[in-house]
């Protein structure tokens, strides 16, 4: 596997989970030669709860982050614990047969199950709140809303409750939704805290975790595989690269699979109580559910926490506030005179097909990526998968490596112009409301 450069640059972007991370950490580097049972390249979620399945069953695991924990995609997001993939439960369903979906249907809640169990198995402090609303713009969305919540049924799953024009305005302080559905085993929290807090606890169960440490490299042979980093190298029986939108070409046979995207968010200086409560009365987060969406939530110190937006390709807008103060304003008008104290943008990694990848490139590297944007609890659980994986149990490995997957169209160069006309026609759509 060839050398390249790495994306990350080292320092947390200035968003306001970084200015309130409950953990300071003392960054190790790797530095010389190291061995493991296991090394797992990216401390973010899917990183991470790789290490701690592998840790809790007794192996010698090392961590490998280029940059610090929580770097990417797992400590700027929205911070909402969305149950199931990006691509609907519907839409696995059409496209992989009945069979693959009731496999998917049977642990759509799972992610969500690991993260709320290890923040009370691992008294984890990152402001776990419960409830997601997915808010609908057009009676077209409600219908869908009502679809979901039906076919979620069908395979055991109950906590949605359907919430009309008036309902929803109880638990948003907004005329724009026409409705919209609550998940009641959804939640919100901190999620550079929640990335911290999982870094303890698997470094409380004898983990390693080397920061600042870019991988460059990573080779294979018949009984392990070596990770390179430019001051040094790791060992191990197996590797697992979890460094999902911000591997760039280091792995080059995992680059055409997805493509980095980034979307932006921003944070209000606090509103007081008051204010915060009178936008969201009931404290759950909410996302709608257009294609090119918005989401927020608010903080514990009661801050509306916005995000939206998307840039194919993964580069940062130039202005972050002046590209999302707009749909801000068009959600909560109210809000007009507010300061925004924080913005940020971070990078996921699409996969064309919007479902998650899982896989393995010879014998003794595994990965997990693509989550295309709702991946918190994705990234939980294949990190859970991956470590079955690496224990002998293939079962569930084996299922979600078997999916077809699709390069992007266009290659390097011209995937992010081809998925911008894609992203056109769904903002179209969105405006059009088809
Ligand atoms: C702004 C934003 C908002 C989002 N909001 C939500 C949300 O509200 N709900 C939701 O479900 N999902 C959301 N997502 C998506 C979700 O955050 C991700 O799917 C999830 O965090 C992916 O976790 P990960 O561990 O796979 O990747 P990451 O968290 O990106 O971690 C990868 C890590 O690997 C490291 N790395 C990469 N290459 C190397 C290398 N060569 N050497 C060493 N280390 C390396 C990186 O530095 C990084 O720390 C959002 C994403 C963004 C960017």
């Amino acid at each position: 596997m060839a050398d390249a450069s790495y994306a990350g640059d080292g320092a947390y972007p200035p968003s306001y989970y970084a200015a309130s991370r409950n953990i300071i950490r003392q960054p190790v580097r790797l530095e010389g030669s190291v061995e493991a049972d296991i090394c797992v390249v990216g401390a973010g979620y899917s990183g991470l709860s790789a290490a701690i399945s592998l840790a809790e069953h007794g192996f010698r695991v090392v961590v490998v982050e280029g940059a610090e924990v929580g770097w990417g995609a797992s400590g700027r997001n929205g911070g909402q614990v969305v149950n199931g993939l990006n691509a609907s439960l519907g839409t696995i369903q059409r496209r992989y047969g009945q069979q693959t979906a009731n496999f998917v249907g049977g642990l759509l809640q799972e992610g969500a199950g690991i993260i709320y169990d290890r923040i009370e198995r691992y008294g984890i402090q990152c402001d776990l709140r419960r409830g997601n609303i997915y808010a609908a713009y057009t009676p077209k969305h409600m219908e869908e809303l009502k679809a979901k919540k039906d076919l979620w049924a069908s395979h055991g799953m109950n906590d949605h409750e359907l919430l009309d024009k008036n309902q929803i305005r109880q638990h948003i302080g907004s005329t724009v939704y026409e409705g919209g559905m609550i998940d009641h085993s959804g939640a919100h929290m901190h999620p550079l805290n929640l990335a911290l807090g999982e870094a303890a606890a698997f470094e409380s169960l004898g983990g390693t975790i080397f920061e600042h440490s870019p991988v460059i490299r990573v080779e294979q042979d018949a009984s392990g595989a070596t990770v390179h980093v430019a001051g040094g190298q790791l060992r191990a029986r197996t590797a697992l690269i979890c460094g999902n939108a911000y591997l760039g070409n280091v792995v080059p046979e995992l680059t055409a699979r997805v493509m980095p995207v980034s979307t932006q968010m921003m944070a209000t200086e606090p509103l007081g109580e008051d204010r915060a409560n009178a936008l969201l009365p009931t404290g759950m987060c909410v996302e709608d559910v257009r294609y090119i969406l918005d989401y927020f939530r608010l903080s514990a110190d009661h801050r509306l926490i916005f995000g939206g937006g998307v840039v194919y390709g993964g580069t940062d807008p130039a202005d972050v506030v002046a590209k999302l103060r707009p749909n801000l304003d068009k959600v909560f008008p109210q809000l007009r005179d507010v300061k925004i104290d924080y913005a940020w943008s971070g990078n996921f990694a699409l996969s064309f097909s919007r479902v998650p990848q899982l896989g393995r490139l010879g014998k003794n590297v595994y990965f997990a990526h693509g989550y295309s944007g709702h991946g918190v609890t994705g990234s939980h659980l294949f990190g859970r998968i991956l470590s079955e994986a690496v224990r002998g149990d293939m079962t569930r490995f084996d299922t979600f490596a078997s999916l077809p997957w699709i390069p992007f169209p266009g290659g390097r160069m011209f995937r992010a112009q081809y998925s911008t006309l894609g992203s056109w026609w769904y903002a179209l759509k969105d405006k059009l409301g088809i």
